[in-house]
Formats: C-alpha cells, structure tokens, sequence
C-alpha cells in the first residue's frame, strides 16, 4: 500500500495552532496585527469570476512589483507557496550528497533536515559558536560541501548576523556552490545580503510573506538570486505544480507590498514590544539572547524550557521549546503587541 520511500520519511512539526481553547499564541511567530487595510479592501471588490482563469505560471506582475523594490531584475525573482516551498525547490535544484554534505548551523530552522532527508541529501550540522552566533568561519573551515543554508537572523536564536560577515563568508566560499540565506525575520532589524546577488551569482535569498507582512495564512514566499538560479526552480515549480500561487494571492502579496508606510509602523511596533519584553525580561533575571527578530530565545536559570512552556500553557499562553541537547532550557516567544507581553510579563512574575 505505502512506498518504500514512506519509510524514510520524518516530517517537520510545526509550533500547535490549538483548537481547544483561546491561547495568547507567542509560539510560531506570527505577526499579531492584520495585514494592511488595503487588503479587506481589494477583498471586498474583488470580481470571483477571476477565479475561473488559471493563474500566471510565470506570476510576472508580483515579481515585477518585488524586482522594483528590491532594485533588481524581475528574472532574478521567484514565487512560491510559502517560503517553505521555495526552499525545499531550492534544496531540490542546488543540492545533491554528490559532492559532499550540505552545511547548516548546529541550532537552524528545523525544516532543512527534513528537506534532506526528504532529497536525500548528506548534511552536517556546524556548532555555534559559544555566544550562540552563527561560525561562518566554521563553514569556510569545512573542506568538502554541495552547498550552505542557514537563516539570518537565526531561528530559533533571533541572533543576526551583519551583513559585512555574510560578505566575508561568499568571498571565501566556492563560487559553484549555492549558499541559501533564509531571511524569513530580515524586516525586523537586520540588513539584507540582497544587494550581494549581482556579485555573487551563487547566492539565493529566502523571503516570506508570513511574518513583517502578517500574512502567514495566504502562503505566499519568494526567492531572490541570478537569474541562472531563478531559472532552476522554475524547471523544478514545473516539474512538480505549474500554479503553486493563486490568483488571489498573487495579488494580495502586491498590494502588501505596495502598502510600505502600514508596514513601517507595524514593524516598529513589533521591535519596539520585542525591547520592551528584552529589558522586562532582564530585569526579572532572565537570559536573553540578542534579537533581530519578532521573538526572543530565552532562558532562566534551573527550569528547562519545557517546564517554562508548561507552567505557561496553563496561564493561556503559548511559546515553544526544543527537547534538544544544548538549547533544551531556552523557550522561544514571539512578540506580540505591547498589551500582549505586558501580560506575560505578569503571568512570568508570579510563576517564576
Ligand atoms: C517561518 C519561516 C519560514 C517559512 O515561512 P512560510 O513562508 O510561512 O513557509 C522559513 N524559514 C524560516 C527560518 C522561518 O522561520
């Protein structure tokens, strides 16, 4: 009845999205504001005999819109159904154990494993170094790789590295080899290596919809590289689903991302919130790592992170913990509003 290939398989587990009971959700990293009002707009007018056409398998319009604001060429563009789908393409199209394994930090996002495994591609996990920042020297170090992913800022660290560092690690990485740069959190403080695609033909950016543009439930990521890389994931898109981004879509991700002054606000309201819970934090003699991103990764001293995660699920309030040696007394909590980590400030006073 199953393949032999369901043998292998061991699927990525998102962060819970309970429906049982109403949850301050601080535990995947969604955005706690609504998408820009220009969206219910659209919506309200929208025509439903669009819906009747296909989409654009090229989706020309939207990578237009994004070439234009990040001042490249719309070839140098690819959509896709969530970043997570433009990542696994990527790992699809670049990365193969022929030529030694793929290189990842040690603590990354938890999706490139299974990616691997998903590909069968050979990887090796690079350690941290001791503050928990990325060794990109440990990457460089490494004699033999088909290729590097690591996402800037990190998850779950929230640590970012500057882009002067990325810069170091391309100069000294093999130019035939396809670094990924997952820059899911970039909006929320950190500087972009986008403007490094035309030196370094070898680079692809990850971006997603779904965390600074509050659009977690549209499905909506995008890739940014050479046009020689873009070319490759739309051989793999057609290989496997012409139309991984709806007509809907399509458009809703270029109205948010027409809408700059709504996001501007609501990202600085996320940094703000995210210092406000940083120093709260502090204070009350947490850990907390330095963040570039809508959540911290934090830890106090003598209760594991799945204790921490328990005693607050019971208060309503949901973060999440990784049962992993080395990170197993940290939680990671995303940043809500102002009101939101108020609460758990509260909530964190009298439990702890
Ligand atoms: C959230 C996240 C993604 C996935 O984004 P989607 O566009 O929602 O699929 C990719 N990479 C990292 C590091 C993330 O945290």
């Amino acid at each position: 009845m199953f393949s032999k290939r369901m043998e292998k398989l061991s699927p990525y587990v998102p962060g819970e999205q309970p429906q049982d009971r109403k949850y301050l959700k601080l535990n995947t990293n969604e955005n706690p504001y609504p998408p820009s009002p220009q969206i219910a707009e659209y919506l309200r007018s929208f025509d439903v005999e669009e819906l009747r056409l296909y989409p654009d398998p090229l989706f020309s319009s939207l990578r237009e819109k994004i070439a234009q604001k990040f001042g490249i060429d719309s070839e140098q563009v690819f959509i896709g159904n969530g970043s997570d789908e433009v990542l696994s393409f990527a790992f699809y199209a670049f990365f193969d154990g022929a030529r030694g394994p793929l290189l990842f930090p040690e603590f990354t996002y938890s999706f490139y494993p299974v990616y691997c495994d998903f590909y069968d591609i050979a990887y090796k996990k690079i350690p941290l170094n001791r503050d928990f920042s990325i060794n990109t020297r440990g990457f460089l170090d490494e004699s033999d790789s088909c290729g590097l992913v690591f996402a800037n800022p990190n998850a779950p660290t929230g640590m970012c590295l500057p882009l002067e560092e990325i810069e170091r690690l391309m100069a000294g990485y093999p130019r035939d080899k396809t670094v990924i740069v997952d820059e899911a959190y970039i909006d929320f403080g950190g500087t972009s290596a986008v403007d490094l695609i035309g030196d370094y033909p070898n680079l692809l950016i990850a971006r997603t919809f779904s965390k600074s543009m509050c659009l977690a439930g549209l499905r909506l990521g995008f890739a940014m590289g050479e046009k020689e890389l873009i070319r490759a994931l739309f051989t793999v898109k057609d290989s496997f689903n012409s139309y991984p981004a709806d007509r809907l879509s399509l458009k809703i991700g270029e109205i948010a991302l027409g809408d700059e002054d709504y996001y501007r606000t609501v990202t600085e309201k996320i940094i703000s919130a995210r210092a406000y819970l940083a120093s709260g934090l502090q204070s009350l003699g947490w850990r907390v790592l330095p963040s570039l991103a809508n959540f911290l990764f934090t830890s106090k001293e003598g209760i594991p992170g799945r204790d921490i995660y328990f005693r607050l699920k019971q208060e309503g309030i949901l973060v999440r913990y990784f049962d992993i040696e080395g990170i197993k007394e940290f939680v990671r909590i995303t940043i809500g509003t102002k009101e939101d980590m108020e609460r758990l400030l509260q909530v964190i006073l009298h439990l702890f």
